[in-house]
């Protein structure tokens, strides 16, 4: 992360307004605001700052003293703390509101800074506000926002302040692009829009907007419902976009069979192919998504990487965004997010989006079981599955979903992701309903039964959106009675807990079984190897209890040669894996300026791959377990 440090020039309060402010905080009267208006406009796209007014009119009878603007420090579904006020510059309060069109001088209203996101506007002797600040936006990312001259597209949890207090108002949404640049969101209506209306802050924020001059738009209707995918290209697209367009419509398809039709009219995929090597990511939204992918359509590999992500943020359409846990909305900005349930929101996702990209045609048998033999493989090679439990990485999001560590840091050997995990445990307890009740229902079921329980049938818990939150007990409870078994124990000891999945008893089901065998490289001594150090074997990581470990071998030591033949980073593995069980293997390394030499005594083989195969002997019925779970 750029933690650009900001030359924040902020108005200084006279000392008699510094104490009035200081004293009348909070004191709005509960009532809503009258109007609360955003501009955005970006006169001037090189220097990367977006502008933004906030035009405010305040309750008739409003008693305050002031008003506070804040910074999210966080945006919904990406769960590290970002602190977005960094990039905040300029702020200024004026009285009162121009009319549009209309030039007028608007007298300066004193502003108090009173935390690291929050700005404190004096209310007294206006009925009405005008906020200005610039913010800067320079990262292609369904986090960040992004403005260059080629394009501005933002988040708007990392540009747009709230009125503290005044999350629930209405807002206004008025866009001023460079001319010749278009607009499209989420909730586009006409290819010209400039202006917006959202019921609450939350859903402005959960509106990413791209602006820019040659983005192109396909569209297509499933179930008389309209999809738009909008494409931006920094990169070659080697003629693939129609035949991208034709497998999204594909997933589109598998994904509403699965749960049936969306609750939107339309639906806007936001695809960015940046070809800069390093700017990835997939947001899901109500109804968008953003996705970035790292290279040029035109590329190998990307087209591929480009429909995982689809798929996996479509189905946040339901799962995380309509059907959701307790904590994720309204949310609190002031601190970070707390759920134990990102396993089932994020990891049940990760595993739908491989299963059905399967059942839309876009994988064969094959292709999936390898993928999901893959993240066994990870999750059970990790040292951190046998101490941090599903829910904890969940509880942990902060520290691990992307967030950038200025102090060293143990994770590698004590975190998991919830998003591997909760694909295996989604996985596994898909097999298991399947197979205790005869095909008879699945976590499929399971999950729609919570959509209609929680998102569609519960009455509305909060302004922000239709239904109630879940928690980990309701799904607990769902998939038992779905199952028709008490799965209790399964939730103690595989969700809450670290032991290994039961995955033989649930792959038995389907005529399908595991096989572990030793890693081609069977050793790596306890070293994570640092693949963001271009051009050198540089150590990310020592496993704790490994060789590496009591060689002494440390995480920023340059590793030279093994058994005093120069290794690199792409002959490691195979070099380490010539050795066997017992061996003495002299390693050099490069520590500060100086060479160091040790010894790594090599233990039983580390590392080890899984692959689910089919059972030759499978009977019709585990056939025909299988068929309905892979096509659907
Ligand atoms: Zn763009
Ligand atoms: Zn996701």
């Amino acid at each position: 992360m750029n933690f650009r440090q900001n030359l924040l020039r902020f108005r200084r309060c006279l000392p008699l307004i510094v104490l009035l402010l200081a004293g009348n905080s909070m004191g709005q009267t509960g009532q809503p605001l009258r109007s609360v208006t955003y501009h955005l406009s970006m006169s001037r796209p090189v220097s990367h700052l977006f502008e933004v007014t906030v035009e405010v009119q305040l309750p008739p009878d409003a008693t305050s003293t002031s008003l506070d603007f804040q910074m999210p420090k966080w945006s919904p579904g990406r769960y590290a703390v970002f602190d977005f006020a960094k990039n905040v510059q300029g702020f200024q309060a004026l009285g009162g509101i121009c009319p549009p069109e209309a030039k007028c001088k608007l007298a300066v209203v004193p502003v108090r800074r009173v935390d690291d996101q929050t700005w404190r506007v004096s209310t007294m002797n206006t009925k009405s506000l005008t906020i200005r600040y610039q913010v800067f936006g320079n990262d292609l990312s369904g986090t960040f926002s992004q403005l260059d001259s080629r394009h501005a597209n933002y988040n708007g949890g990392s540009i747009f302040m709230y009125v503290v207090n005044h999350k629930p108002d209405p807002v206004k949404l008025v866009i001023e692009p460079p001319a010749g640049w278009r607009i499209v969101n989420g909730r586009t209506d006409r290819s010209d829009q400039r202006e917006w209306q959202f019921p609450n802050y939350d859903l402005l924020i959960d509106t990413p907007t791209e602006i820019g001059p040659d983005w192109t738009e396909d569209q297509f209707q499933v179930d008389g419902k309209r999809y738009h995918v909008v494409v931006h290209s920094f990169g070659d697209e080697g003629g693939k976009r129609a035949g991208l367009v034709r497998d999204i419509e594909k997933l589109v398809r598998a994904e509403t069979a699965m749960w049936g039709p969306p609750e939107f009219d339309s639906y806007t995929f936001l695809l960015h192919f940046a070809a800069d090597d390093h700017s990835a990511d997939g947001m899901e939204h109500l109804t968008s998504t953003q996705i970035i992918e790292p290279g040029a359509l035109g590329e190998d590999g990307i087209y591929s990487d480009a429909l995982d992500t689809v798929a996996h943020e479509f189905f946040h359409v339901w799962n995380v965004k309509r059907l959701r846990p307790l904590e994720l909305g309204p949310w609190d900005f002031t601190r970070p997010l707390s759920t134990r349930a990102l396993w089932i929101a994020e990891g049940f996702t990760n595993y739908y989006g491989h299963l059905l990209r399967r059942r839309a045609g876009l994988w064969d048998d094959t292709a999936f079981l390898r993928r999901e033999s893959q993240t066994i493989t990870r999750i059970e090679n990790s040292p951190g599955t046998a101490v941090m439990s599903a829910e904890d990485s969940s509880l942990s999001a902060p520290f691990i979903d992307d967030a950038p560590h200025a102090q060293k840091t143990n994770l590698e050997n004590t975190s998991i992701s919830y998003y591997p995990k909760g694909e295996l445990i989604a996985l596994v307890l898909d097999l298991l309903i399947r197979g205790k009740t005869n095909g008879k229902a699945s976590l499929d079921d399971v999950m729609r039964r919570m959509y209609e329980e929680f998102y569609l049938k519960s009455a509305n818990a909060s302004y922000y959106l239709r239904g109630r939150g879940y928690t980990t007990d309701d799904l607990e409870r769902a998939a038992s009675e779905v199952s028709g078994s008490d799965l209790s124990e399964f939730f103690r000891r595989y969700t809450r807990g670290v032991e290994t999945l039961p995955y033989n008893e649930a792959l038995a089901y389907l005529g399908l079984q595991l096989r572990r065998e030793q890693a081609r490289q069977p050793y790596d001594a306890g070293i994570g190897v640092d693949w963001d150090e271009p051009g050198s074997l540089t150590i990310a990581s020592v496993r704790t209890g490994s060789a590496a470990e009591e060689a002494g071998l440390q995480a920023g030591d340059e590793i030279i040669s093994l058994g005093r033949k120069g290794v690199k980073r792409e002959n490691f593995l195979v070099t380490l894996g010539q050795y066997r069980q017992g061996d003495r293997v002299a390693i050099s390394l490069k520590r500060d300026r100086r060479t160091i030499s040790a010894t790594l005594l090599l233990g039983p083989p580390e590392r080890f791959e899984y692959r689910i195969d089919l059972r030759k002997d499978s009977t019709p019925e585990q056939k025909a377990l299988r068929a309905a779970w892979l096509q659907g």
